[in-house]
């Protein structure tokens, strides 16, 4: 039975590591983290992270042929395969802060590596890691060798959140980079037939170790970015701003690339992809106040959405919290609801600490000249009730069915809806008698 062990529990390496348990009955797949209380969360009812379909993969395969432990030297020595999908933030400090990727927890996985294995291992690249990682992690893997074979594989991962299971069910592809050694053709194929299993070999792309790596931040390998569907018109919509960990976080990566490389120019490009993105938050902030009459001091706004996108309980760079922190700033009463993140993760991301443990919803910002501005709620009615305007900020798709009538009966007139992901039908809104505001839509008449 091939042992696989997966170094780092999140949104990658949980649903990733559960997919391949359940299309390989014949793999025993233990997935490892430092962090005890995701683990605990993943070995409970109640799964650390929520993606639509992961609970059932998860329950049908927990047990059998898939584990969660915090036993991370043990794991990584009894395995064939060792996926490294650790956190890759951006830099904070130091040589290339603000755009460089942080591989400490890479550096640190790849040295523990090294450290506890006893037999040949196959080192799969799961992170998203600047070009020539595997080349630099390689190096740490030998110096301490003993003996020992180590082969390491580039395997990008490329599923979205929100639809991760379905994403690794029917991936557009799977990129497989290796050296062109017999070692490393070798694992490529042990890697490949695990993917058979479920993954149509026409979809299972065999590469070298660097385009494997470039692939993941840009449109280098025309073939493998080619047939990605993620970039069209699903992902080129008009909205309030792109969020999530990958996005702005690998963009800054190419800008640090091409600076390294001697190509300001290229890397003044992609840095105005993140101002833009900064811009269009801070726009969304300005069209709500200016429309309601150049002041929100004191209104009541609902915030329909707080996750990033859609499916997901994710918040990380989510463009819900530079907006809330913008109203907050002009002294809104925010009432925000969102299916699946939790009150204090909102808490956290607006950097504010609970009023008043009796009455949990009500919060205070950490600043003490700020007052009771924020309430979370647990129903979109109730957050848009006697509300002055409506930010929709995520896609959820329940925001699309609500009775808008009953909502418009329930708020303050008149009643603004800003749509920051376009999907209200605003021709109906309008004849219901809302004020709304989409994004690249025409103005309201
Ligand atoms: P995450 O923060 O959700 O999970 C990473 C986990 O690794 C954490 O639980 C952390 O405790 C653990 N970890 C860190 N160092 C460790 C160590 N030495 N030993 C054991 N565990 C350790 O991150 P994520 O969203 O799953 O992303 C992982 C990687 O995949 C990143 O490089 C990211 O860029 C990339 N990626 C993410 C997505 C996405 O949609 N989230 C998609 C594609 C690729």
């Amino acid at each position: 039975m091939v042992k696989i062990c997966c170094i780092g529990a999140g949104y990658v390496g949980g649903p990733t590591m559960a997919v391949i348990a359940l299309k390989c009955p014949n793999v025993q797949v233990t997935v490892v983290d430092i962090a005890e209380q995701r683990i605990n969360a993943w070995n409970s009812d109640t799964l650390p992270i929520y993606e639509p379909g992961l609970d059932d993969v998860v329950k049908k395969c927990r047990g059998k042929n898939l584990f969660f432990s915090t036993q991370v030297e043990k794991n990584i020595a009894d395995s064939d395969i060792i996926f490294v999908s650790v956190n890759t933030p951006t830099k904070t400090q130091g040589l290339g802060a603000g755009k460089a990727a942080d591989l400490t927890y890479w550096e640190s996985a790849a040295r523990m590596i090294a450290d506890v294995s006893k037999s040949d291992k196959i080192v799969v690249e799961k992170s998203t890691v600047p070009v020539k990682t595997a080349e630099a992690i390689e190096r740490i893997l030998t110096h301490n060798k003993k003996g020992i074979n180590f082969t390491i594989l580039s395997n990008p991962e490329f599923l979205a959140e929100g639809t991760a299971i379905q994403d690794l069910y029917n991936p557009d592809r799977v990129l497989i980079g290796g050296r062109e050694t017999p070692d490393g053709q070798k694992a490529i194929n042990a890697l490949r037939d695990v993917y058979a299993n479920w993954v149509p070999k026409e979809r299972i792309l065999c590469t070298n170790l660097w385009s494997a790596e470039l692939s993941k931040l840009a449109a280098n390998v025309s073939h493998s970015i080619g047939t990605d569907s993620r970039i069209g018109p699903k992902f080129l919509n008009a909205s309030v701003g792109f969020g999530g960990s990958c996005f702005q976080k690998d963009i800054l990566n190419l800008v640090y690339i091409c600076e390294c490389n001697g190509l300001p120019e290229v890397a003044n490009y992609w840095k105005q992809v993140v101002k833009v993105n900064d811009y269009q938050k801070s726009r969304f902030v300005n069209r709500v106040v200016s429309s309601m009459f150049n002041t929100v001091s004191s209104k009541k706004i609902a915030i329909l959405g707080f996750a990033f996108k859609k499916d997901t309980g994710d918040t990380r760079e989510a463009p819900a919290i530079d907006v809330c922190k913008g109203l907050l700033g002009d002294k809104a009463r925010l009432s925000i609801y969102d299916p699946q993140v939790t009150e204090d993760q909102i808490l956290k991301d607006l950097s504010m600490k609970k009023f008043d443990k009796d009455h949990p919803s009500h919060l205070q910002p950490a600043s003490p000249t700020s007052i009771k501005q924020v309430s979370i709620v647990s129903d979109a009615y109730q957050a848009v009730k006697d509300s002055h305007g409506i930010c929709i900020l995520t896609e959820w798709d329940e925001f699309k069915k609500l009775d808008y009538q009953k909502v418009f009966d329930s708020m303050q007139k008149p009643a603004f809806i800003f749509d920051g992901r376009n999907i209200v039908d605003a021709h109906q809104l309008r004849k219901i008698g809302f004020i709304v505001y989409c994004i690249g839509k025409p103005l309201d008449p």
